[in-house]
């Protein structure tokens, strides 16, 4: 006897199936990669400092994607590397990175995000049914050079050494074929067929005192501009990317003193900002420091206004500015800034768009 009615675990094993792929379309629909549109756009792979908090912000990274494709990184604080995995981005192309100092909360995650671009360079291959040599091109580096400061006298330190290293010596300290920490990596990309292992380095002059805009990238439309600001006795850029018309504006970790931060940031579509502390500190004059390291709300409010930014977007959130994110609002607004205002959240995109 043939029974016409379809027995009913297969119905059960049809819905169930169904069921996981709507899971599954719905987690893709989700990643913030899919969020990415238009010619401009960054992805807030870490919106916190240096302070592992509760929040459970990642420190300071940013993605930019240029025609949707991930090209530039924007610092590598900690935490990134989960946020990038968690975006769901490949990152086998990643062209550029921006370095705005070396301070750990962001460079942490360097050597993991490009470890990671090789693997993800082989698994694209292996997906498309391409072979090695996958990725040959260099991870084209960007950062500050040394400034000389020196430490203090009561540290014994040799009499040349500076506080930090230009970016170029601490990147080869890392990679260099012969003398490099993570020297393995030369071979390592090729044994997993991810690609051939390469990097260039550029050191930029910090130099804040004056206004002497660098431009370190200039190809296809895309601009890349460089500028050195005050981060106290750290060598610390700032950074322009424009791009069809579009401009986004990263301050790194900066005092603001001078005014290399408002020129940099004349008519920017979008002005990230070092959100690390309010105009009174909870302690007082003891914490005169944070003054010397960061920008003041009221500071960043002047500077956003002068410089006619469209939207300024609060990062680099900090155990100072976390619980007043909405007075640090109200100080910037009190400076007549009249654009937008926005939070930034890891796994947030700001996508720059015509409309
Ligand atoms: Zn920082």
């Amino acid at each position: 006897m043939h029974n016409s009615w379809v027995p009913y675990w297969v119905l059960l094993i049809v819905l169930l199936a169904c069921n996981v792929a709507w899971a599954n379309d719905d987690h893709k629909n989700k990643l913030a990669v899919n969020k990415v549109k238009g010619s401009l756009s960054v992805m807030v792979l870490g919106s916190g400092g240096p302070v592992a908090t509760a929040a459970g912000r990642a420190s300071a990274a940013y993605l930019i994607f240029v025609d949707g494709q991930p090209k530039i990184l924007m610092d590598a604080g900690g935490g990134a590397y989960t946020r990038l995995a968690e975006s769901g981005t490949n990152i086998k192309d990643l062209d550029i990175v921006l370095l705005t100092h070396l301070h750990i909360d962001h460079t942490g995650d360097l050597s993991s995000i490009m470890k990671t671009a090789y693997f993800h360079s082989r698994g694209y291959n292996l997906a498309n049914n391409a072979f090695p040599p996958g990725r040959t091109a260099p991870f084209r580096i960007f950062g500050p050079a040394a400034n000389g400061a020196k430490f203090p006298p009561v540290l014994n330190a040799n009499p040349d050494t500076t506080q930090y290293p230009a970016s170029s010596e601490y990147v080869h300290h890392h990679y260099d074929l012969n003398s490099g920490m993570e020297r393995y990596l030369n071979i390592f990309s090729r044994a997993i067929s991810g690609g051939i292992f390469k990097y260039e380095t550029t050191d930029v002059s910090p130099n804040w005192q004056a206004y002497n805009p660098e431009v370190i990238v200039n190809e296809n439309g895309l601009k890349i501009t460089a500028v050195g600001v005050n981060h106290g006795p750290v060598p610390a850029l700032a950074f322009r990317i424009d791009y069809k018309g579009h401009s986004i504006v990263y301050s790194g970790d900066t005092s603001t003193k001078g005014n290399n931060m408002i020129a940099l940031s004349e008519g920017a579509d979008l002005l990230i900002y070092d959100t690390a502390i309010m105009d009174d500190l909870p302690n007082g004059a003891n914490d005169a420091v944070f003054f010397a390291l960061h920008t003041t709300p009221s500071r960043m409010g002047e500077v956003a206004a002068q410089a006619g930014v469209k939207t300024l977007v609060l990062s680099h959130i900090t155990p100072i500015t976390e619980s007043r994110l909405k007075q640090v609002k109200q100080l910037i607004t009190a400076k007549s800034f009249r654009g937008s205002v926005k939070v930034a959240k890891d796994l947030k995109v700001y996508n720059l768009t015509d409309d």
